[in-house]
């Protein structure tokens, strides 16, 4: 079968490389790539908010099955248009992608079916919103509504932070993103990744991880898109896994189809965990970047059939195997993100960083100019290990990382301290 995927970062090149593996791929395509996954797949230009062209070009090259990596194309409402022309797709309808598109969807879904969340209020206007944060415990959380690239959401710890935050939303800073704005109480614990396959109806769920947010060593400086993650995650144990699933996945999986909107992808649950109980702070309605490239170092089984059976509603009876070993990845960025960074430095080293067969240097934001690999974007490379423990994986990692010459770039030291500490 030919497959089609969208993307262009880390995620994607790691669900590149784990589909590449698979006996039932004749052709995999990419949209657009990068230099990194221009070694496994082939990368093609493709206008993704054209959906007809997305159809016209699936029909082309005779696609069984598109891989839908990023959020905005699913909110966008791509795998609707894709699905009423019969191209299977692996990612949510526009109305199931509201999951990730509304946050104040996703609240109130989880009060009308007893998810457990924190507090919240939704709000369209300024003033009310304001009289809400004034009686509320601090910090207190500000988040645009709609979709911001990871950058609508303030924890203020002043009430005066808040109110700034508030008219920031308002007055466009995230554009239609902050045209509502919930307003949540404020969770404490340890937050860890929870990814399932769902069907529809069945719920599969993939392997647990935790990243790094904030750019610097320690969990300090702004937050990012994630600078590293590590799978498993040590407390997500067994007990809590089940929770997990019964509290908040099947539930929801039951109100989505419910509601008449079923749910198909990959169901991304950000999770705060305190005194062993899980609470739901957000949905994402895709793989997690980085998480998903140390859940592909993991995963035994064939990508490809567990994704076109989470396609076509037949998820039941497939299972996954996963390797008992953990895998770290660390997150190279360019200097100066997630603020403005230089792109066109070039990186070398990478064959030899690579050389391990433990190891795998997934590229986000590469590309390649004649024989010479460059930066071309904020976060860069995912080098990823895997080893028999988290502390394993890491020292593997860094190993890596210190094989490449990349003067225009910076890492974490840190990746996994948390587990490693434990
Ligand atoms: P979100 O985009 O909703 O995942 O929020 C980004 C990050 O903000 C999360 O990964 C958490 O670290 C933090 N966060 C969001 N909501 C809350 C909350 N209610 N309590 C504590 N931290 C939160």
């Amino acid at each position: 079968m030919n497959l089609l995927l969208i993307g262009g970062g880390g995620r994607e090149h790691a669900l590149a490389w784990k589909l590449k593996q698979s006996p039932l791929l004749d052709t995999l395509y990419c949209a657009p790539g990068n230099a990194g996954i221009a070694e496994v797949a082939e990368c093609i230009s493709l206008d993704v908010a054209d959906h007809d062209a997305v159809a016209t070009s699936c029909r082309g090259k005779e696609i069984g099955l598109v891989v839908v990596g990023p959020e905005a194309p699913l909110v966008a409402g791509l795998a609707d248009h894709l699905t009423a022309q019969g191209i299977p797709v692996f990612g949510p309808s526009k109305a199931a992608s509201q999951l990730e598109g509304s946050k104040g969807y996703t609240k109130d879904l989880c009060a009308e079916y007893g998810i457990p969340t924190a507090a919240y209020g939704r709000f369209r206007e300024a003033s009310p919103a304001k009289s809400h944060v004034a009686a509320q415990a601090l910090p207190v959380v500000i988040k645009a509504d709609g979709l911001a690239a990871g950058k609508g959401v303030v924890i203020a710890n002043s009430h005066f932070e808040a109110y700034t935050a508030i008219d920031a939303c308002f007055s466009g800073a995230f554009g239609d993103a902050g045209a509502e704005v919930v307003v949540e109480e404020h969770l404490s614990g340890e937050e860890a990744s929870f990814f399932a396959l769902v069907d529809g109806e069945t719920a599969l769920p993939l392997a647990t991880a935790q990243d790094h947010k904030r750019a610097h060593d320690g969990d300090t400086g702004p937050n990012t898109g994630g600078m590293g993650a590590y799978s498993p995650a040590p407390i997500m144990d067994e007990t809590l896994c089940k929770r997990v699933m019964e509290e908040i996945i099947t539930p929801t999986v039951a109100a989505m189809k419910a509601r008449g909107t079923p749910f198909k992808g990959v169901l991304y649950a950000g999770l705060m965990i305190k005194d062993g109980a899980p609470k739901l702070i957000e949905y994402n309605v895709r793989f997690g970047d980085p998480e998903t490239q140390t859940l592909m170092m993991r995963l035994k089984s064939d990508l490809l059939p567990a994704l076109l059976a989470t396609a076509q509603g037949a998820l039941g009876g497939v299972t996954l195997d996963w390797h008992d070993e953990a895998a770290l990845c660390v997150v190279m960025a360019a200097k100066g993100y997630p603020g403005a960074y230089k792109k066109d430095t070039e990186i070398t080293g990478l064959d030899a960083a690579g050389a391990d067969p433990d190891v795998e240097i997934f590229h986000a934001g590469t590309k390649r100019e004649d024989d010479r690999v460059l930066a071309n974007g904020g976060r860069v490379l995912g080098v990823t290990a895997r080893g028999p423990d988290i502390a394993a994986a890491q020292a593997r990692a860094y190993a890596a990382v210190d094989k490449i010459d990349w003067p225009g770039g910076f890492c974490r030291r840190d990746i996994g301290w948390r587990a490693v500490t434990r």
